[in-house]
């Protein structure tokens, strides 16, 4: 495992870091095995949320009893001051810690949002008071636009040791970014190297990301131990190829930017339409000729994109901001079941 130094934090993490998204699809057993393998391979940096259900407590209590060989990361979509401090303490509660290393401010966008967790009786003031009495160590921020990412190393860089934003081979919109981070010393933390699972090729894909000086680290899901070897051992391969430029520039041209990420921030919808498993499927139907498993799966919902009734609130809810209902029916057409 390659080690490097996590910007203004000074602390020394793993190039390979654990997202504790799929944590929430294994169970507590699981979960051990997820820890083993990152104590096998040398992996020594979680990444986790306070919105990703179970995964802080599975993690905890995996984590008994070797929590120091971790830097520990999480986050929350809290804004104001009483709310970030509330979600501190269940985190610290949750991981069974008595400090965390990293604590992001998670998904901010809107000009409102800056306003309310960097104001009077704001977010942040909440974590300068935790990092104060030591709760947490260092304060960082996630972000899915451009525009944020820009005002978060410009505006707040005194405020701020770390970003996390989308960094794969077909999101590389913050490029010219990531390059800023690395002469203000604020680490860039990669998120969705996979593209929220839309890349097949993992090893290309953890392989395009690390051969970038700018980044710093990234951070897959990964919910099971194979996961974890496979993710560890792309720390220690060489620059891309000819070959594999041309596999990357392949998989841009095919997936384009107007994709779901799997992320989950538009639910729920008043229909009850589980949005980015419709997308799912319909890309297992479009792309990887599995059409009677895409079929079986996606009619097994209770709601599908037919009964999307246009009303829009995934949309704004949507850090991408794609158009969820046009791609919707799309998903119908291709499913055969629009006009039914
Ligand atoms: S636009 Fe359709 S998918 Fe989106 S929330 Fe409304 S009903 Fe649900
Ligand atoms: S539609 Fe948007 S918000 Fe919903 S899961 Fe996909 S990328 Fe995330």
């Amino acid at each position: 495992m390659k080690y490097t130094t996590l910007g203004k934090t000074g602390l020394r993490v793993s190039v390979v870091g654990l997202g504790g998204i799929p944590i929430q699809r294994t169970d507590m057993e699981g979960t051990r095995k997820v820890i083993d393998a990152c104590v096998e391979t040398g992996i020594n940096y979680i990444d986790t949320a306070r919105g990703y259900t179970v995964s802080e407590e599975y993690l905890g209590e995996a984590l008994e009893g070797r929590r120091e060989k971790f830097i520990l990361a999480t986050k929350t979509m809290a804004r104001d001051y009483a709310g970030m401090k509330a979600d501190i303490e269940k985190s610290l509660q949750n991981l069974r810690t008595d400090y965390i290393d990293l604590y992001q401010i998670h998904n901010i966008k809107t000009d409102a949002e800056f306003a309310a967790c960097f104001g009077e009786n704001g977010a942040y003031q909440a974590l300068l008071e935790a990092k104060a009495e030591g709760k947490i160590l260092h304060i960082g921020a996630t972000a899915h636009g451009v525009e944020a990412l820009e005002r978060l190393i410009t505006e707040f860089e005194d405020k701020i040791e770390t970003v996390m934003f989308p960094y794969n081979i077909v999101e590389n919109q913050g490029e010219a970014l990531m390059q800023k981070c690395k002469e203000k010393n604020i680490a860039f933390i990669a998120m969705k190297p996979l593209a929220g699972g839309n890349i097949e090729d993992g090893t290309l894909a953890m392989k395009y990301i690390l051969q970038n000086p700018n980044c710093t680290i990234a951070i897959p899901g990964m919910g099971d131990a194979n996961e974890v070897y496979q993710n560890a051992a792309a720390a220690d391969m060489g620059a891309l190829t000819a070959e594999d430029k041309e596999a990357c520039a392949k998989i841009a041209g095919e997936l384009g930017q107007t994709f779901c990420r799997r992320c989950g921030y538009c639910a729920p919808c008043p229909k009850g339409i589980n949005i980015p498993s419709n997308f799912l499927f319909a890309n297992y139907l479009r792309h990887y000729g599995l059409a009677d498993w895409a079929k079986s799966r996606y009619f097994s919902m209770s709601a599908t994109a037919k009964d999307c009734i246009g009303c829009g609130t995934c949309e704004t809810r949507c850090p991408y901001e794609l158009p969820i209902r046009e791609m919707l029916k799309k998903v119908a057409v291709d499913m055969g079941e629009a006009g039914n």
